[in-house]
């Protein structure tokens, strides 16, 4: 039996102390140390048990009693350091945390070596028949199991307050890393109570093993809850979009470099940090108002910059995160570009298709002009394409000026544009285009060979309401063809079809 033992401590000992090794090798892991310290104690440990269980002498089984403590003291510390750690609390730099560490094995090595004259580490020693000791735990024991037990208190409520504040799916980490501290606690406060009446058999540095196994799975398959919070706190200080965190009353709790930037191109901000300041108070309480609800909105600040804001009530919490996007240029970029898909590159009007569509949308009597430019094509072949095009702006410019509100003007092909009239019947349209006609011959664009001036035909037809728009722009363009039949530079309207 007492060799089994033996063996069991042997084995685990040497079990620790390659744990010990391989950790000390990848020290440079955050949590790689403290995992050496604990192990390497727990190795000091398993074999001072191993000789404490298995020596048939009294001296030397008390001398291995004695020898336990050492190990005791670094797999304590050990924990409290890996704890601090593990969840995520800064190593303190401050000597004097650290002298105040060092303080109980320093103390405890002395009260040990010290015990044969004083005998208040172990009040009494009891031998059994096989030639092993029972020590008796005087008040320095006492002392010494209530500072171990306070550390290992602390380091728990640290874990479990980790694992409160961990985000979901982070928390089975710290589930494994409370369920390894317990194996080895729950199995010395076992010893520490059972009286067995023969020689202490302390299976605590045999159950380390099991906790150096599960904490190195978490620390092996885990995020380190360290660099969790660390990681949040830089992806969210790189952020170009400003991100605030408000409690309940709207004061701010905390800004992010872009939202303290932001915030300072507000007067009433300039002269100070935002942090601790009421969000309405910084941008009005009617904007305040508007944006109070959760949800997305778009907002525009009086010196005409949009943002995209977003406010996200915070799950469980009396609080929201606000994030708020400078979509100024994106907005003028969106505009633009809407804007350039209905028009016409070259004169500016808008283009065929937006014309199709108006009149898709087409609900009342109205008419349309078909336009077509006199013998443009001897435009060109005299003057030049660069001439043919400044003609087409100019015509479609005048064009624009004289319809004005009332139609809309839009290129239609090379040099046809086509005008829709809402409202307006076939008779007054062609009155309209006949203006238009007079206004633009006036037109005199200049050329290498002097003043050009250019002529359009027109054809006109009318759309009754309810009839199909699809055959009206084929009418006017009928109607355009009798102009140009006619000797050009006039309005045709197209002959009323029998109703
Ligand atoms: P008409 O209409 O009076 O019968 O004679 P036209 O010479 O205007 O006849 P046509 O419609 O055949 O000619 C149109 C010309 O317009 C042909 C093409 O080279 C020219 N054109 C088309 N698009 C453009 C353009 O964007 N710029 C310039 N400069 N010319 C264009
Ligand atoms: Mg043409
Ligand atoms: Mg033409």
């Amino acid at each position: 039996m007492r060799a089994a033992l033996a063996s069991v401590y042997l084995a685990a000992a040497l079990l620790s102390a390659l744990y010990a090794v391989l950790s000390w090798r990848r020290r440079a892991a955050p949590l790689a140390k403290s995992l050496a310290l604990i192990t390497a104690g727990g190795t000091l440990w398993s074999l001072a048990q191993a000789v404490a269980v298995w020596v048939t002498s009294p001296d030397v089984a008390l001398a291995a009693t004695y020898a336990m403590f050492p190990g005791v003291a670094m797999v304590v510390s050990g924990f409290f350091w890996h704890t601090t750690v593990f969840t995520g609390r800064q190593v303190s730099p401050l000597r004097r945390r650290r002298a105040l560490l060092l303080a109980h094995p320093v103390l405890l090595v002395a009260a040990v070596l010290t015990d044969p004259w004083h005998h208040a580490f172990f009040d009494a020693v009891s031998h059994t028949p096989d030639g092993g000791v029972i020590a008796h735990p005087g008040p320095l024991y006492w002392l010494h199991t209530a500072y171990c037990y306070t550390l290992i208190a602390i380091g728990a409520a640290r874990a479990v307050g980790a694992m409160r504040r961990a985000v979901r799916g982070h928390r089975q980490v710290f589930v494994i890393f409370l369920i390894g501290a317990f194996v080895p606690t729950a199995g010395n406060l076992f010893t520490l109570f059972a009286d067995t009446g023969e020689r202490q058999v302390d299976l605590t540095p045999v159950l380390f093993l099991v906790t150096a196994m599960m904490w190195w799975w978490a620390e092996r398959y885990s995020v380190s809850a360290r660099r969790m919070p660390v990681a949040y706190g830089q992806v969210i200080a790189a952020l170009s979009d400003a991100v605030m965190v408000l409690d309940a009353d709207g004061r701010i709790l905390d800004a992010n470099p872009a939202a303290v930037e932001m915030l300072a191109a507000i007067p009433s901000v300039a002269d100070g940090a935002p942090v601790g300041r009421l969000w309405q108070e910084l941008i009005g309480p009617q904007l305040a108002a508007a944006i109070a609800g959760a949800g997305q909105q778009m907002v525009t600040a009086v010196n005409g910059a949009v943002y995209d804001v977003r406010v996200v009530r915070m799950s469980g919490e009396d609080g929201s995160v606000v994030v708020v996007r400078d979509v100024t240029e994106l907005e003028r970029l969106r505009a633009e570009l809407t804007d350039q898909a209905v028009r016409d590159a070259l004169t500016g009007v808008y283009n065929r298709r937006h014309l199709t569509a108006v009149l898709r949308r087409a609900d009342r009597l109205l008419s349309a002009v078909m336009i077509d430019v006199d013998h443009f094509k001897a435009v060109n072949d005299t003057y030049g394409h660069a001439v043919g095009d400044e003609v087409l702006i100019r015509l479609a410019h005048e064009l624009s000026d004289a319809v004005g509100a009332a139609g809309t003007v839009a290129r239609y092909g090379g040099e046809e544009f086509a005008v829709v009239l809402p409202g307006v019947g076939a008779e007054a349209a062609a009155d309209l285009a006949e203006q238009w006609r007079q206004r633009c011959v006036r037109i005199e664009v200049a050329t290498a060979h002097g003043p050009l001036r250019v002529t359009f035909s027109a054809g006109v037809a009318q759309l009754d309401p309810g009839a199909n728009t699809d055959d009206l722009l084929r009418r006017a363009d009928r109607a355009l063809y009798a102009a140009k039949e006619q000797g050009r530079n006039r309005v045709v309207t197209d002959a009323p079809i029998l109703r």
